[in-house]
């Protein structure tokens, strides 16, 4: 705690009041992450974090698990009966993974925003209009 106080010390004192109602904080390490190349086995998939973790440079975190809610629900409704579970799956892997690595790479690089201005690629996405047919 006073370690991260100790880096605040000049901010505007009430960013130092609220670090000063913290009881306790936790530090953690950043880690870089590969885009996973296989997301799906069977009937068996992932999605948000635990196929594709990345830095936070971009903020997107979240959304991407989001709009990989969107699709992944969007191919199961797709799917009439047992057989058609694990083709649906493998349609919304291949419907996201590029989309994800992405942002994935980009979040790395951290200059999104600085140097980089595509602002317009990460919110225009419309994961209930991308396609997933068969
Ligand atoms: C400080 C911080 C700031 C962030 N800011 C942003 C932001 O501004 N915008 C953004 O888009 N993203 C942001 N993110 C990233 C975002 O929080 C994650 O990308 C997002 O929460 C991932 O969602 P998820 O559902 O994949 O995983 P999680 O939110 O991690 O959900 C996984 C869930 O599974 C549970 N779980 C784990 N193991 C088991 C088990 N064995 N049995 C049952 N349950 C289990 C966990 O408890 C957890 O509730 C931020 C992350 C952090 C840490």
């Amino acid at each position: 705690m006073n370690e991260l106080r100790s880096f605040y010390r000049d901010y505007h004192p009430d960013a130092r009041a609220l670090l000063d109602a913290c009881d306790s904080v936790l530090k953690s390490a950043l880690y870089e992450r590969e885009p996973l190349p296989q997301w799906s086995v069977g009937r068996v998939t992932l999605l948000g974090d635990a196929c594709h973790p990345m830095l936070p440079f971009m903020a997107q975190g979240a959304g991407m698990s989001i709009e990989d809610g969107v699709v992944v629900a969007r191919c199961l409704a797709q799917a009439h009966q047992l057989d058609d579970v694990a083709p649906a799956l493998q349609r919304y892997a291949a419907a996201r993974q590029a989309r994800t690595a992405e942002i994935q790479i980009g979040s790395r690089g951290n200059q999104w925003m600085k140097t980089q201005g595509n602002a317009d690629g990460v919110y225009g996405y419309d994961a209930w209009a991308v396609p997933v047919s068969a």
